[in-house]
């Protein structure tokens, strides 16, 4: 069966928004086994989404129409859908009370254009939306079927997790299983040509790559009769990723995240961390708190920005400063290394970089050195990072995180993983 997708917004076509929710239902859809051949967007007009939706009704079994179902009068997509199926609109006794509750309990009033969000086409069923007013609908029509769903992310997204992904997952053949390794320190295309053979060979299971900041996750799904039978299928393919990864998949779960794994790491081999944050500004600390249990591992934090606090705070050297300024591989050990001496943790990071937008001391945007004391032994890697200020920010933290992970496992070489019977 395919799905397909179709966004209503003159905004997102004027590039006002990002058609996020497109992202997230084709991952979603891919997830439950279902195919997505086409995506498109439409604005906010009845003639050409018609013309949108007889396309769509000739080459695909589902079509998810996304956006366009507020009680504006540019909110037409129910009214077309209906429209493109000869279907009346009928009042939807349950949406209409929940619309009545809704604003109840705001203790606001109904405009009269609310009441059309309760009204459903004949023949549909509408989804229960707890987080705003419009309903979501299912039409069964014989040629495809027709989701409608509001287009507001904070309703879409509970929706979809709540009814649409089960109501997909009951029309796929058999069982779906999905089993994604998380992969960090190499980059995607650096992935990707590791497992061009696995991927080219792709049927069932299916093997695609997602890039993070930082990180790489490789998701493997296969159908089968049962359970039993799609594990049977995930299971070579997650060992052979295991095989060709090895120290670079940092988990296997989930909902594992890297931080959490990092911290994992440190309680296993009973080491206390404590971070010296210059252009990650506290970020590298705040994921590593972020973890549930920590408290067992983490000393201190600083956030040494200037000059003068890296010298005052963690004693880096006036001379290295002079010499190769702070954003320098000399500043980053000098910060690892004092960092060390003052909070006495096992592990020690230092992270010190340019994250823009001007280039500072010369160096270019993006130029980041981490740093890392381990029991006196100081190592210093260099990242070159782009995008934004913050997206600087965030790849110098996930890098940050690789590294601290990289050198404890070098050091101690103590590590399993994947632990989990259903691999
Ligand atoms: P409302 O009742 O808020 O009018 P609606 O179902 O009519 O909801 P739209 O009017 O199309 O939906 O969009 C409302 C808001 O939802 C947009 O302003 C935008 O913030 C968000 N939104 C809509 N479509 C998308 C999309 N495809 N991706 C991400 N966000 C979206
Ligand atoms: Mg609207």
């Amino acid at each position: 069966m395919n799905v397909e997708i179709i966004c209503v917004g003159t905004e997102i076509l004027l590039g006002n928004i990002v058609n996020t929710n497109a992202a997230y239902m084709a991952e979603k859809i891919s997830e439950a086994g279902l195919s997505c051949y086409y995506q498109s967007v439409v604005g906010d007009n009845e003639e050409r989404l018609l013309e949108s939706i007889k396309t769509a009704r000739k080459r695909s079994d589902i079509i998810i129409l996304c956006g366009g179902l507020g009680p504006t009068e540019d909110d037409l997509t129910k009214e077309t859908a209906a429209k493109s199926y000869g279907r009346k609109l009928i009042m939807d006794e349950e949406s209409r009370l929940h619309i009545e509750q809704y604003f109840a309990k705001k203790g606001t009033q109904p405009t009269e254009n609310n009441w059309k969000q309760a009204l459903v086409p004949e023949g549909g069923r509408a989804i229960f939306n707890p987080n705003g007013t419009a309903p979501g609908i299912i039409m069964e029509e014989k040629d495809a079927r027709l989701i409608l769903l509001p287009g507001p992310p904070s309703e879409l997204i509970p929706m979809f997790e709540n009814d649409i992904f089960p109501y997909l997952k009951e029309l796929t053949p058999g069982v779906i299983l999905s089993k994604t390794v998380k992969i960090c320190g190499i980059g995607e295309s650096k992935v990707e040509t590791m497992i061009a053979d696995l991927i080219d060979a792709q049927s069932n299971p299916t093997i695609a790559t997602y890039a993070k900041i930082g990180e790489v996750h490789i998701r493997v799904t296969a159908s089968g009769e049962d359970k039993k039978a799609a594990r049977k299928l995930v299971k070579p393919i997650i060992q052979e990723l295991k095989d060709r990864f090895g120290n670079y998949i940092y988990t296997t779960d989930e909902s594992e995240t890297l931080e959490q794994s990092v911290v994992d790491l440190l309680l296993a081999n009973k080491l206390t961390v404590s971070c010296a944050e210059s252009c990650t500004g506290g970020m590298l600390s705040s994921r590593l708190i972020n973890v549930p249990g920590v408290s067992d591992v983490y000393k201190s934090g600083f956030i040494t920005y200037s000059n003068k606090s890296k010298r005052k705070l963690l004693g880096v050297r006036k001379s290295v400063i002079d010499k190769y300024g702070a954003i320098s591989a000399e500043a980053a050990r000098d910060m690892a290394k004092g960092l060390a001496g003052v909070t006495k943790a096992d592990v020690c990071v230092s992270v010190t970089g340019n994250a823009g937008p001007d280039a500072s001391e010369d160096k270019p945007v993006g130029l980041v050195y981490i740093g890392c004391c381990i029991k006196g032994r100081v190592s210093v890697t260099e990242a070159r990072f782009s995008g934004n200020r913050n997206k600087i920010r965030e790849s110098a933290t996930a890098a940050a995180l690789s590294f601290v992970r990289n050198n404890v496992l070098e050091y101690y070489s103590r590590i399993t993983f994947g632990t989990d019977e259903d691999n």
